[in-house]
């Protein structure tokens, strides 16, 4: 209630529509990775030549040492659970715009030879058949589909439960 001397109580409201294409440049590093997902189904890494420390996806500096990175390291398209989440709340993904059916599983996956964690769907949600620690692989959509995005991956699976 808008409670005025003047007698108006209501709040207006005005509903119209706006487009709003929306186009955003991955970057030189981004790029390369989403290159390397299409053309070889396999991740990219790049080292710190400071801490040895290699970030998955690419970036272009080290935080802790502040130093230029630009030695890119071949990944393999398997990893290990560091954690999960069973999400049973219905939401919206951002990437796509459509609710994600319930449940599904929200893994944060080191790829092996990286020290960072990457963050994607894991197609397991029986949490008889998931735990912290089993060994992953990354499902690609197939290639004539792949349009250089994160949704180029399908999800992870679970290998040899
Ligand atoms: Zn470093």
């Amino acid at each position: 209630m808008v409670s005025t001397e003047l007698g108006y109580d209501q709040l207006l409201s005005i509903a119209f529509s706006v487009p709003m294409p929306y186009e955003w440049s991955v970057g030189v590093y981004g790029s390369l990775f989403f290159h390397e997902i299409m053309n070889h189904n396999r991740f990219l890494g790049v080292r710190c030549p400071d801490c040895n420390k290699v970030y998955m996806p690419p970036r272009r500096l080290c935080g802790p040492c502040f130093k230029e990175l630009d030695e890119l390291v071949v990944l393999p398209n398997e990893g290990t659970i560091e954690a999960f989440s069973i999400v049973n709340y219905p939401f919206v993904d951002p990437n796509t715009g459509e609710q994600r059916p319930i449940p599904y599983t929200y893994g944060y996956i080191r790829i092996d030879g990286a020290d960072t964690i990457f963050s994607h769907i894991i197609n397991e949600t029986d949490t008889r058949l998931i735990q912290v620690g089993m060994k992953v692989k990354a499902v690609f959509r197939e290639k004539e589909l792949m349009q250089g995005n994160v949704q180029d991956i399908k999800h992870f699976e679970i290998v040899n439960p």
